[in-house]
């Protein structure tokens, strides 16, 4: 797809912004009808992105209870911590949301929150029925805004003073780094549906870091941070959560219930 033609023109952007905002205020309110099938029941666990809270996502977690979904967050405070760590925090919600749903669980992630989903369907593809990244740099975590790489090595300045709960030099450098880049790099499992979403528009994630290879790729008109609330990413996840949900309910589950395995 090539890319639109010139830079975004400031009304474009503000009617963007407004109708986003119109949208979510739709959607958490309630006023907002969509003809949704309500028979689907998936579970879903929402994934905040860097520097943000469980909060961000509370229009999504809205949008897909009133599809009949069954959200839940992720619980990793702020995205901002260890990547190992919080790849086995959101690996244990995504037990517990299975538990709770009797099935495997979507993962859907922003930006950071994405890559570390897909490390968790990566490790525990018997708990994760798909993947769907929002302006997820999969390709090089390492490759956003520099000002934004600036704000996480500041974290790992504190971290080395003892402030806890941050990213530290091992996240970017150490063994940490190489064993979750190293699975990061490779394919999502055999038969795992997974949907990247990206902006050229993104001026914090260069959209082409967001081609994940093992993903169907779609493109939105969005800020970064923006993007769950924009109503094209509703419409293109709409229908595969619809289709995902039919194929769970017309195959068998994968055995999820094997909990606690030794990653693969
Ligand atoms: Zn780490």
């Amino acid at each position: 797809m090539k890319p639109p033609a010139g830079g975004p023109s400031a009304f474009a952007s503000v009617s963007r912004t407004v109708g986003g905002a119109l949208f979510v205020a739709g959607l958490v309110s309630g006023t907002r009808k969509q003809s949704a099938p309500r028979d689907t029941g998936l579970g879903v666990l929402l994934v905040p992105g860097f520097g943000c809270g469980d909060w961000s996502l509370l229009p999504a977690a809205a949008w897909l209870r009133h599809r009949g979904h069954r959200p839940a967050a992720a619980r990793i405070g702020l995205n901002v911590g260890c990547t190992t760590e919080l790849v086995a925090r959101i690996e244990r919600r995504a037990e517990e949301h299975a538990e709770a749903t009797g099935d495997p669980v979507v993962l859907v992630g922003q930006s950071r929150g994405g890559w570390l989903s897909r490390l968790v369907a990566v490790r525990r593809p018997d708990l994760v029925r798909a993947l769907v990244t929002a302006g997820s740099p999969v390709l090089d975590p390492l490759g956003v805004n520099p000002k934004v790489m600036r704000n996480a090595r500041f974290l790992t300045r504190l971290s080395a003073f003892g402030l806890p709960g941050l990213l530290d030099d091992d996240c970017f450098t150490g063994e940490c780094f190489r064993d979750n880049m190293s699975a990061l790099r490779g394919p999502l499992p055999d038969g795992m549906p997974a949907l990247a979403v990206y902006s050229r528009l993104d001026r914090v994630v260069p959209w082409q870091l967001c081609q994940d290879r093992s993903a169907e790729c779609v493109e939105v008109r969005s800020g970064h941070t923006g993007m769950l609330l924009q109503p094209e990413f509703y419409s293109a996840l709409a229908p595969r959560l619809s289709r995902w949900a039919r194929s769970r309910r017309e195959s068998s589950a994968p055995e999820w219930r094997c909990c606690h395995a030794a990653p693969g």
